[in-house]
């Protein structure tokens, strides 16, 4: 699950929180209407633009927190969201989340339900929130961010109806992208909880990473080949010392030059914690933004015995 970093406790809210907006909802069939969400939590959306800032200084202009103006000058608001390059803000007092329209279309899903979570989330309710590029991030570790993307997975996958149907599919490209447009997220967010949700108990790793062959395909802005390395709960346990690099050379390993769609399918060994080999079998796919890859464990190598 995608909640390094969350108490238990706090995870055990967020699911209650989730699961009666669900109910509430009537549990609906995916994929999840954010309409609808809106509706039932009385929030509004808008969006803004950092090159013609009316809206925002609008907002900044009327921003009260407990009944107090925030911001004497307006336009230190639309500054720091300019300055932080923010793509979200959350506005507490009007119950309004603000995107940033220049964010592309696709990841506005994924935004929306994380400015959801800011907002029903009892301790965050109070606070605005700017979001950027990295507290957006699924991994970022700031706690409270964290619990706003738990809660976005939580709401937008449907909380284990989203596990259940992908543990009747099998984990291959086809079925997450089936599955990721029936819940009618991306193929990176269903990629990622496929690879943590669908079965904790197998070890299986994804990562998303730049292509060997074209670098100018998922090179992250820091000019690094490795953006995230996603393991399930029996992969961390059992190969607790395979470092990103050692799954990425599998990678280099077997790429070929296809730049769309499948790039490989190749069966290739990784330590575990024994020190034993074992088969992973590898599937990796191109988005044409960046390279996924997943690794399914198949079975330990049978070591060599020489016999005379
Ligand atoms: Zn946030």
């Amino acid at each position: 699950m995608i909640n390094e970093g969350i108490g238990e406790y706090e995870a055990d809210d967020i699911r209650k929180i989730v699961t009666r907006i669900l109910q509430d909802l009537g549990n609906p069939e995916p994929p999840l209407s954010l309409a609808h969400v809106r509706a039932l939590l009385d929030l509004n959306i808008g969006y803004y633009s950092t090159a013609n800032t009316t809206l925002l200084q609008d907002v900044a202009a009327r921003m009260k927190v407990a009944g107090k103006q925030v911001l004497q000058r307006p336009m230190l608001l639309v500054e720091a969201v300019t300055k932080a390059k923010l793509s979200a803000l959350w506005v507490p007092d009007t119950k309004r989340i603000l995107i940033d329209e220049a964010v592309p279309k696709p990841k506005h899903r994924w935004i929306e339900g994380h400015e959801v979570g800011h907002s029903v989330i009892p301790w965050h309710r109070e606070f605005l929130f700017g979001d950027n590029e990295y507290t957006l991030d699924p991994v970022c570790h700031a706690i409270v961010e964290a619990e706003a993307n738990y809660t976005a997975s939580q709401l937008l996958f449907l909380q284990q109806r989203f596990s259940q149907e992908a543990r009747d599919g099998s984990l291959e490209f086809k079925a997450i992208n089936a599955i990721s447009k029936r819940f009618g997220n991306t193929l990176t967010t269903t990629f990622w909880r496929m690879v943590e949700d669908r079965d904790p108990d197998s070890p299986v790793f994804g990562m998303v990473t730049a292509h060997p062959h074209y670098p100018e395909i998922g090179t992250g802005e820091d000019g690094k080949s490795i953006r995230y390395f996603i393991r399930s709960r029996a992969f961390r346990e059992r190969f607790g010392g395979v470092v990103p690099e050692a799954a990425y050379a599998l990678i280099q390993r077997n790429a070929t030059r296809r730049k769309r769609g499948p790039v490989f399918d190749a069966t290739d060994v990784l330590p575990n914690s024994n020190g034993e080999q074992c088969e992973f079998r590898l599937e990796s796919f191109c988005n044409t933004h960046a390279l996924l890859t997943f690794g399914v464990f198949v079975r330990i190598k049978p070591s060599m015995v020489i016999q005379f």
